[in-house]
């Protein structure tokens, strides 16, 4: 099969290897969509993300979707010819974080794309068949490859604890900014307040799951008494004022990447006992993200704008700097 390597920082080919071969519990599937993500885009231009270093040539890619075309001798051969949504991690189901249910915080993951595990920009690849998801027909295999970072913002909600009648804060309006707009919305949040510099991103925000927007510079964010900040921006600022706008008991999620440290209003969370989380990845989100777009609560293909092949994988790795750019799909049999 052909598959697109990161080979090193900043350089990306693509190389014919053999098919995967699979495990008594796993599948094959014919990839038919992969979300480009920006730890996709900073493994390219940096080699590392924190500690995971890239240190052979590795498959970038963990959103993605396609069709199940082999199975392993434990599973039922009913699954081949399933549209199928990917959640992309192997925990160990035997340590002290899986079996007390966090299995996203597994010490012994192995998760695609972060290294030495490959991820999905290849024509085919493996997985447990209990963490490969049927997909109903109006789902499309791009909404069914956002189906990941859709999960980071239904862990990000649900550590957020919103809920109907919610009042949120949501800072950044990217890709992900947009799916918690959308997520809170989904789970009855009365308002949802989004914030960036970029009047595109605001117009498109207020479409598409926000109830206001507000920019950074000039309107005033802190004193809002939201329930819930969830900062998708990465940006020490943002994270500051955000925290300022949440009201007594609140709560903050840190989604965004940006500044590895960043320092807080310690006497506000204290005198207003606001809790804040970061979130890493997600644990067994991928019914409620099939349900949330299968009934229309959610569209992660609005989020769609730009698509390459396998040949294309760095174009599609720096494709955020388009115009108009939001979410990069590679499609490997294109
Ligand atoms: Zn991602
Ligand atoms: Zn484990």
């Amino acid at each position: 099969m052909r598959a697109s390597f990161l080979l090193k920082q900043g350089e990306v080919e693509v190389r014919e290897i053999a098919t995967p071969e699979l495990d008594a519990d796993e599948v094959l599937i014919k990839v038919a969509a992969v979300g480009v993500c920006g730890s996709d885009t900073h493994y390219y231009q940096h080699g590392k993300i924190g500690p995971y270093v890239v240190e052979k040539p590795m498959i970038l890619g963990h959103e993605a979707s396609g069709t199940i075309v082999a199975v392993g001798s434990g599973v039922d051969e009913s699954r081949i010819g399933r549209r199928v949504s990917i959640e992309p991690q192997r925990p160990c189901r035997n340590c002290k974080q899986c079996n007390e249910g966090r299995y996203n915080l597994c010490p012994n993951m192995e998760f695609y794309a972060t290294p030495p595990i490959d991820g999905a920009f290849a024509e085919f690849v493996k997985i447990q068949s209990e963490f490969a998801f049927d997909i109903p027909d109006n789902v499309s295999f791009e909404a069914a490859a956002l189906i990941e970072p859709l999960s980071v913002g239904i862990w990000a909600a649900k550590r957020a604890e919103i809920g109907s009648g919610s009042r949120v804060l949501i800072a950044g309006a990217g890709p992900i900014g947009i799916i918690m707009a959308q997520t809170a919305t989904a789970l009855g949040a009365s308002e949802v307040i989004v914030t960036d510099i970029s009047d595109d991103r605001r117009a498109f925000a207020l479409q598409w799951g926000a109830t206001k927007v507000l920019d950074p510079r000039t309107d005033q964010i802190e004193g809002l008494e939201v329930d819930a900040f969830i900062d998708a921006s990465g940006v020490a600022q943002a994270v500051v004022q955000g925290i300022k706008a949440v009201g007594p008991a609140g709560r903050v999620i840190l989604v965004g990447m940006g500044n590895d440290d960043v320092s807080l209003p310690v006497s506000y969370i204290q005198n207003k006992e606001i809790w804040v989380s970061g979130v890493f990845r997600y644990a067994n989100t991928w019914p409620t993200g099939i349900e949330m777009v299968a009934s229309g609560k959610v569209n992660l293909d609005v989020l769609v704008s730009h698509k390459f092949g396998l040949d294309e994988v760095e174009q599609a790795l720096t494709s955020a700097r388009l115009p108009g750019a939001m979410k990069a799909i590679v499609q490997p049999q294109a």
